[in-house]
């Protein structure tokens, strides 16, 4: 996948502060808090930095952790993951694959087939509603 590769000065310019802080910084926002937790309309929730299709409605679950889960990316390729050793824990971040925008962590305790949670950051998600 091509990568996007903005300015620190273009990306600030592009995202709201909340945007920003999770997805250049990493941050993560305080559980129950983000737009999409409770979010159980159909429809695509893509990377808020670059556009990419991220995660579909269909794969979207209550996992009762106060953020939103998913059991798998939309395609294999739209996300990345990386081990993460940051607050004294093991971890494997996700990131969007083109903007390498920081999304949330995947864990081994998700319901579905491959046993994933893929526990993301509202504020790193654009949620497009499916057209009727
Ligand atoms: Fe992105």
């Amino acid at each position: 996948m091509d990568k996007m590769n903005l300015t620190d000065a273009e990306w600030r310019e592009r995202l709201t502060p909340d945007q920003y802080r999770v997805l250049r910084e990493h941050g993560t926002e305080r559980a129950f808090t983000g737009e999409y937790n409770e979010n159980k309309a159909p429809g695509l929730y893509h990377c808020a930095g670059c556009g990419l299709p991220l995660f579909a409605s269909e794969t979207k679950y209550n996992s009762g952790s106060g953020w939103p889960s998913f059991t798998a990316p939309l395609e294999e390729e739209s996300v990345t993951e990386v081990a993460d050793t940051s607050h004294g824990m093991r971890r494997v971040e996700v990131r969007c694959a083109r903007c390498e925008g920081h999304l949330g962590h995947v864990f081994p305790d998700g319901p579905g087939p491959n046993g994933l949670r893929y526990c993301m950051n509202s504020a790193a998600l654009d949620f497009e509603p499916k057209q009727d």
